[in-house]
């Protein structure tokens, strides 16, 4: 039976084929090759267990995806700050190789350097944290600090992404998107 968020399918039989049925990616689709004579019955059963596992293949290569990050966002949110903060997005990209993170409180936006999600999920909780926190205080003075010290690991992955850097300085910006303070 299929669910919502399945893939799309297409069966291609194949007089060639005797037994097994194969299962590959065609782009967004899963291609499958069956036996010209399987029952088709039998057919969905494999045809489900293929996909299913390339499904799942695809998701654990592509680490998390930007429903994740927002998902562990409101998480964050209601933990660290009583869920009451608003933003608009919150996302990984892939342009951001000197920080790992940039938050726009003008326009309520968090981008995350994907490099992020190779990182231990405590790590990246600090920095959503800390990008969070800048929702409320755009820079890194003592009030800045206080808030993201309610994450408890805040230390802990601080030290983590000096150690993994090859910039020693801060690891984000905040202002205007492309316009990276210096936030020592
Ligand atoms: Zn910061």
């Amino acid at each position: 039976m299929p669910r919502t968020g399945d893939p799309k399918v297409r069966v291609t039989r194949s007089a060639r084929r005797k037994k097994t049925v194969a299962a590959r990616w065609d782009g967004d689709v899963v291609e499958i090759l069956a036996p010209a004579h399987m029952p088709e019955r039998e057919l969905q059963d494999v045809i489900d267990k293929l996909t299913s596992r390339l499904t799942k293949k695809r998701a654990r290569k592509a680490g998390l995806s930007d429903d994740d990050l927002a998902r562990r966002a409101q998480r964050l949110n209601r933990e660290y700050f009583e869920g009451r903060l608003r933003f608009e997005s919150i996302r990984f990209v892939t342009n951001q190789n000197q920080r790992f993170g940039s938050c726009t409180p003008a326009h309520g936006t968090i981008r995350l350097s994907e490099r992020l999600r190779r990182y231990p999920e405590w790590v990246l909780d600090y920095v959503v944290v800390h990008e969070l926190a800048h929702l409320i205080h755009p820079n890194h003075a003592p009030d800045f600090w206080e808030v993201v010290n309610r994450y408890p690991l805040t230390e802990r992955a601080r030290g983590f992404l000096i150690a993994v850097s090859l910039v020693e300085d801060e690891v984000d910006s905040v202002g205007e998107e492309g316009a990276p303070e210096d936030t020592g």
